[in-house]
C-alpha cells in the first residue's frame, strides 16, 4: 500500500478542515434537501466567504472551498440563518445519514430518516466516519454509497436493517427501525469494531452480527439518468465540482423548488424540467461523467499533481472507467475502477482494476506521457 496522509475525520461547517486552498466547509443538507431559499444563500455565500466553487461529496453533502479562519466566523453566521448548520459540532459530526434521493413527505424514509437524526444524540460513541444509509423507497438506489448500517428493502420488498457488508439483514418494521440500527451500533462498539473503524471491515474480520435473520437484500441497482425523475430533472456535474454562480443561475431559470443531494456527483432539482448548458452535465453519453478526479493541486495540501486537466484530456479517449487520484487516498471513488492514476511525488502511478492505495502496476509516469502511455497500453 502506498503512503497518503489521512486526516480521519470529516469536515463539518462548525469544525471545518484546512486544505491547500483554505478552509473546506461542509454542510450536511437534513434528508439531503435543501430549499431554493437555502441553495441560493449557499451560492452567495460560496463567493462572500470563499473561493465561489461548491462541491459535491460522496455522501451526498455540499462543501464549500476557500474559506479562510477570518472569513469562517461570518459564514457560519449566514449558514444559522438559513436553518443550514447542526446546533453544535458533536451533532454535526454524527449525522452522517443518507436518504434515498426520490423520498415523499411521509413515506418511510423520511419517517425513519427524521428519527434516526432526532436520535443521533442516543448512539454510542462511533468512529467519525461510521454512517447510515435511510434507503426505503420501492428500490434500494444506495447500495453503493458509503454506509456503514443501511435500512433499505430486500426483493420481497421487506424493510430490513443490514450492516454493511453482511449478506443479511433483519426485518423491521418502520417503528423498529431505528431501535435495529442502534442495536447494531452497539454490537459493533462491543464487539470492538472501533479499531477496524468501519463496519464492513469490522465484518470482513470477525463476521455479522449473530442477531442477524437469514434474510437476503437486494442486490446494487444503477445511478439515476439524467434527465427526467420522478420528482424532477436530474444533473451531473464534473467531478463534483461548480460555481456558485453557475448554480445560482440554474436554480432561477429552472424554477426548482428544492434541490435534492445524491451520492453520485449528481443532483435533482425539483419540480423542475432539464435545461442544457455548459456548466452541468445534461447528455447522459457524455464522457466527462466516466471519469473521476480529486481536486488535487494546488487546491488538496495531500497533492503534488494537478488531476482536473488530466481528467479533462482523458475523458472521451479512453474507453474505460478513469480515476485520476491527487494521493493514494482516494477520496473522489472509493471503489475499484480499470484504471487509476494515482499521484506521487509529481508523477502518476497506474493501478489497473483496483483502487488508489493498491499496489500500482506501472510507477514514476510524467503527467505529460499518461495519456501516450493508456493508448499504447
Ligand atoms: S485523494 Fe485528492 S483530495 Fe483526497 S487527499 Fe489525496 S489529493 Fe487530496
Amino acid at each position: 500500500m502506498t503512503q497518503s496522509e489521512t486526516k480521519g475525520w470529516c469536515p463539518g461547517a462548525l469544525h471545518p478542515m484546512m486544505s491547500g486552498d483554505g478552509l473546506v466547509v461542509r454542510i450536511r443538507p437534513r434528508l439531503g434537501r435543501l430549499t431554493a431559499a437555502q441553495v441560493l444563500a449557499i451560492c452567495d455565500a460560496a463567493d462572500a466567504f470563499g473561493s465561489g466553487i461548491i462541491e459535491l461529496t460522496s455522501r451526498a453533502n455540499v462543501q464549500l472551498r476557500g474559506v479562510t479562519p477570518a472569513s469562517h466566523p461570518g459564514l457560519v453566521d449566514r449558514l444559522q440563518q438559513y436553518d443550514l448548520i447542526d446546533d453544535n459540532a458533536e451533532h454535526e459530526a454524527r449525522n452522517n445519514i443518507i436518504v434515498t434521493p426520490y423520498w415523499q413527505l411521509g413515506d418511510d424514509t423520511f419517517r425513519i430518516a427524521t428519527e434516526l437524526r432526532r436520535r443521533l444524540g442516543e448512539l454510542p460513541e462511533l468512529p467519525t466516519k461510521f454512517g447510515f444509509a435511510v434507503d426505503a423507497g420501492e428500490v434500494p438506489l444506495l447500495a453503493t454509497a458509503s454506509a456503514d448500517v443501511r435500512v433499505e428493502r430486500n426483493v420481497a420488498g421487506d424493510l430490513i436493517v443490514r450492516c454493511d457488508g453482511a449478506e443479511c439483514g433483519d426485518r423491521v418494521t418502520v417503528d423498529t427501525a431505528v431501535g435495529k440500527i442502534f442495536a447494531y451500533c452497539r454490537w459493533f462498539v462491543e464487539t470492538g469494531g472501533a479499531s477496524e473503524k468501519r463496519m464492513k471491515r469490522h465484518i470482513d474480520r470477525f463476521g455479522p452480527p449473530s442477531i442477524a435473520a437469514p434474510l437476503q437484500s437486494s442486490s446494487a441497482p444503477p445511478v439515476p439518468e439524467l434527465g427526467a425523475s420522478p420528482i424532477g430533472a436530474v444533473y451531473g456535474a464534473a467531478f463534483g465540482r461548480f460555481t456558485g454562480k453557475a448554480l445560482a443561475r440554474l436554480m432561477t431559470e429552472s424554477a426548482a423548488v428544492a434541490l435534492r443531494t445524491t451520492p453520485w456527483r449528481r443532483f435533482v432539482l425539483e419540480g423542475a424540467k432539464a435545461i442544457e448548458g455548459d456548466d452541468f452535465i445534461t447528455d447522459p453519453s457524455d464522457p466527462i461523467q466516466f471519469v473521476d478526479a480529486c481536486p488535487g493541486a494546488p487546491h488538496c495540501a495531500s497533492a503534488t499533481v494537478e488531476t482536473h486537466s488530466l481528467a479533462y484530456a482523458l475523458a472521451g479517449v479512453v474507453s474505460e472507467r478513469v480515476h485520476v487520484s491527487g494521493c493514494a487516498k482516494g477520496c473522489a471513488r472509493s471503489a475499484e475502477a480499470p484504471i487509476t492514476l494515482v499521484g506521487r511525488d509529481g508523477k502518476f502511478d497506474i493501478v489497473r482494476n483496483g483502487r488508489a492505495s493498491d499496489v500500482p502496476d506501472v510507477s514514476g509516469l510524467d503527467p505529460a506521457d499518461v495519456t501516450s502511455w493508456l493508448g499504447a497500453h
